[in-house]
């Protein structure tokens, strides 16, 4: 009741391409019981994947630092998600992936068996008209909030007990989002990579364990440097944003998306700044370019 009427989607689960309402794991499995496993989203514009050979490093790189054998090339991973596109017939919106440890059979908090196989979960999320989010056109408000996640957030696993509650905290406060900072320095957003921009420079944490290391992130500083903008890699403290001239987020799904107040502080004229604009534009021409 109230709820939009929408096609049932083919989902993808350990080889087999079912309906949604068929699709099955195990009780047992280490995703659901420890949050053992790790996910990608990438953003599909026009039927294409944006990113996508960003996102399937990064997928190796977890399941490497996890010790999860990854269950797939490249390839055969571009392969799977292009049939979902292909039977889903999406057009703009994400495809969701995750892969956990599997099901060992039973509750162990060892690990199991290096051969036990892992789980594999894909399916299409549809957003028509992603690329025109309105929210681009006003900027989003967002709150701090402490980050006390785990230490290795550079890995994107399934833990987003915290995130989600964050996004919630946000909610209740009347805003978008929630920024998370940890000694008064901003590591990041609860699903985005944060920025800011003091006179013409853009500022965003540097790389490390503290944070995620966003595909768009690093495409959108490379679009950045290449357009002879200045860029700096280095913490900044949730005081120094309140007084910026403009600040914006990066993720897979928001692009580039400007924020205009934190913590009730009205950054500039209260409008998306001219940087984060500029390089929403480029970074939507020049993704879609190299989609595929
Ligand atoms: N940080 C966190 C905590 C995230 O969850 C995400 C999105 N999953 C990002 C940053 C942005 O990463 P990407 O640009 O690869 O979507």
């Amino acid at each position: 009741m109230g709820e939009k009427t929408r096609m049932t989607r083919t989902v993808y689960v350990n080889g087999d391409y079912v309906p949604e309402n068929e699709a099955k794991v195990s009780v047992f499995d280490r995703g659901f019981l420890m949050a053992d496993g790790v996910y990608e989203v990438t953003s599909v514009l026009d039927g294409k994947l944006l990113d996508f050979a960003g996102h399937c490093k990064r997928l190796a790189r977890s399941l490497a630092e996890l010790d999860i054998t990854n269950p797939h090339t490249d390839a055969e991973w571009l392969a799977l998600h292009r049939e979902l596109v292909a039977r889903n017939a999406l057009q703009d919106g994400m495809i969701y992936l995750q892969v956990t440890r599997g099901n060992p059979g039973d509750r162990d908090f060892v690990f199991p068996p290096a051969d036990t196989p892992c789980t594999v979960v894909l399916f299409t999320q549809d957003k028509p008209g992603l690329a025109d989010n309105p929210a681009a056109k006003t900027g989003i408000r967002v709150i701090s909030i402490p980050d006390i996640r785990w230490g290795r957030r550079d890995i994107k696993t399934v833990q987003l007990l915290y995130p989600s509650m964050g996004k919630m905290m946000a909610k209740k406060a009347g805003v978008d989002d929630a920024w998370f900072t940890e000694d008064g320095l901003v590591t990041e957003g609860t699903s985005n990579n944060a920025y800011i921009v003091v006179g013409n420079k853009i500022i965003t944490r540097h790389l490390g364990t503290e944070i995620l290391h966003g595909i768009t992130r690093s495409a959108v500083l490379r679009f950045a440097r290449e357009a002879q903008m200045e860029v700096e890699e280095r913490s900044f403290s949730i005081d120094e944003a309140k007084v910026a001239d403009e600040a914006f987020i990066t993720s897979a799904s928001a692009f580039v998306m400007p924020v205009v107040e934190i913590d009730g502080a009205s950054l500039g004229d209260g409008k998306p700044g001219h940087i984060a604009r500029r390089l929403r534009e480029i970074y939507l021409e020049e993704s879609r370019k190299s989609a595929v």
